[in-house]
């Protein structure tokens, strides 16, 4: 192998083919590139193989992070596995969608093809000029594959946290490529580094019981999946727990004492998703039409497919009804009785019980004889109290 140092014909063309590559891929932006193998990853086939009951949605004929828990398997050509890592907590996210929107979906440049994007492509083109065929394939458990490749170790609370990077903590997108050339993994950092004084924070911070154990989570509990999947109304026993979260949750990474230094620091404004956060306020998403849906919220927050418009409407009024103000009242007056959707309708019930008073009552009472089904359903369980 090449020593760049000893090298004086041009610092980058020296170097071995992988630090070629980790470079570059520093340089442009990324905080953190590591290597690992294609092995299967056994630690997380055997996990997943403990519980299949919670990852069947996860498992299917059209996406299997099993599958992609065996890269060398899936992908025949494929040699060696590179992780890219990037910061996307780079500016303060703005304050009204603080507790809305997991952070990391309020910068997911990847339908508009931003800036993250760009710096994505750029690296493809440049393995393509070293001669290296690289996919990217969201099927490689990216966590696993960044404690594979040295680059992140494990929190209790199954986030992968960056040690040189980001003062640790895990704001971090992970994106695993599989290469077809033959390179030297590095150090695999398979381990939980939780300091030993922090007593379980997150799995106390879980207000779903989704994370019910150091290393263990139960995704069909999470608020992140409640809040994008499911086809139908949210369970009631989830929405008091869900409390104002509508695409995501951070709470068990905000509780995490390796992420309060970077949550502390001074960052910058981001005026561009500054300009945009009215657009996904509650109040706003609540009331919107399906121009306004396609337009400004779905190409950010794709998720929840083109046509569930009536998913994010429901999630707003559920957060309403958990704010309990008073002040929501007329609105949930309005999407009670006038949104062509059971579900925003049902949801809007259970908000106007939730806030309750006199007012709200008389609003259900009125409705409760022109609604049928699970409307009808939704207003009496919120007559009742329940
Ligand atoms: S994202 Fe939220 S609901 Fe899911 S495990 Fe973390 S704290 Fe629990
Ligand atoms: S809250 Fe504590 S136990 Fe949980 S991931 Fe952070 S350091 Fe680890």
């Amino acid at each position: 192998m090449l020593n760049a140092r000893s090298c004086d014909s041009g610092y980058i063309s020296c170097m071995s083919l992988k630090e070629r590559l980790r470079e570059k891929a520093l340089e442009l932006g990324f905080v953190a590139a590591g290597f690992a193998g294609v092995e299967p990853m056994a630690i997380y086939i055997d996990e997943i193989a403990s519980r299949p009951e919670m990852y069947s949605w996860v498992n299917t004929d059209y996406f299997s992070t099993l599958r992609g828990a065996s890269p060398g398997a899936k992908h025949p050509w494929s040699r060696s596995l590179m992780v890219l890592a990037r910061n996307y907590y780079r500016h303060r996210f703005p304050e009204e969608l603080t507790g809305l929107y997991g952070r990391c979906y309020m910068v997911d440049e990847r339908k508009v093809r931003g800036a993250e994007f760009a710096r994505f492509k750029a690296f493809l083109d440049f393995t393509r000029e070293q001669g290296v065929k690289a996919y990217f394939d969201a099927e490689v458990p990216a966590r696993m594959a960044a404690a594979s490749s040295g680059i992140a170790d494990y929190g209790k609370n199954c986030f992968a946290f960056f040690g040189a990077a980001m003062e640790g903590s895990s704001w971090i997108e992970i994106m695993p490529l599989v290469l077809d050339v033959e390179l030297d993994p590095d150090d695999s950092s398979l381990e939980v580094g939780c300091p030993p004084k922090c007593d379980d924070r997150c799995i106390k911070a879980c207000p779903t019981g989704a994370l019910y154990g150091p290393l263990k989570m139960n995704p069909l509990r999470c608020i992140a999946f409640h809040t994008y999947y499911g086809e139908e109304i949210t369970p009631r026993e989830l929405r008091v727990p869900m409390g104002t979260w509508i695409y995501g949750c951070d709470l068990c990474q905000e509780a995490c004492p390796r992420n309060r230094p970077w949550m502390k620091k001074d960052l910058p404004a981001d005026p561009d998703l500054d300009s945009r956060a009215s657009d996904y306020g509650l109040m706003t998403l609540l009331h919107m039409d399906r121009e306004h849906y396609e337009e400004k919220v779905w190409p950010r927050f794709f998720y929840m497919s083109r046509s569930r418009m009536d998913r994010w409407q429901m999630n707003a009024a559920r957060a309403l009804g958990n704010l309990g103000d008073s002040c929501f009242i007329p609105d949930l007056e309005r999407s009670l009785t006038e949104s062509p959707f059971p579900n925003v309708r049902g949801m809007s019930a259970w908000s106007l019980g939730r806030i309750g008073g006199k007012k709200a009552r008389s609003l259900l009472e009125k409705r409760l004889g022109v609604e049928e089904d699970s409307v009808a359903e939704e207003i009496r369980s919120a007559l009742e109290g329940e």
